[in-house]
């Protein structure tokens, strides 16, 4: 199955009972891959999103090579990953321009981009001493 393909299935798992807003999210790190759907909670600054439930999967895992993203919507056109996960799978991407992340939705629609792209001169811990 593509990591598209997950990343559809994956929106299916979503908790939204308040947004109705599902997201699937598959990332493929350190040649694995983990799938993530977004949990919403009646207290809705908790709400976590798909794209950093798979990291956080992989993480617990061991894996920490960011390497490729898909996630999946059922907006139109397909929607980018928000403000927060970018920064948060920047973190795991050894090298931000190689990271492809393309979002789908159950239209056939899709886009794409690097991490890199999506997060221009991103912080790192790289710059922490
Ligand atoms: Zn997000």
């Amino acid at each position: 199955m593509s990591l598209e393909d997950r990343a559809k299935a994956a929106q299916q798992k979503a908790y939204a009972p308040y947004s109705k807003f599902k997201v699937g999210a598959s990332l493929r790190v350190s040649g694995q891959v983990f799938d993530g759907a977004n949990i919403e909670i009646a207290s809705y600054s908790l709400t976590i999103c798909a794209e950093r439930t798979a990291m956080s999967a992989a993480v617990v895992a061991g894996a920490h090579d960011l390497e490729e993203v898909a996630v999946c919507t059922d907006a139109s056109p397909p929607s980018s990953p928000c403000g927060a996960c970018r920064q948060f799978l920047y973190e795991f991407a050894r090298d931000p321009k190689a990271v492809k992340v393309t979002a789908i939705n159950g239209k056939g629609e899709r886009r794409s981009w690097t991490l890199a792209e999506l997060l221009p001169d991103g912080f790192s811990g790289r710059e922490l001493p």
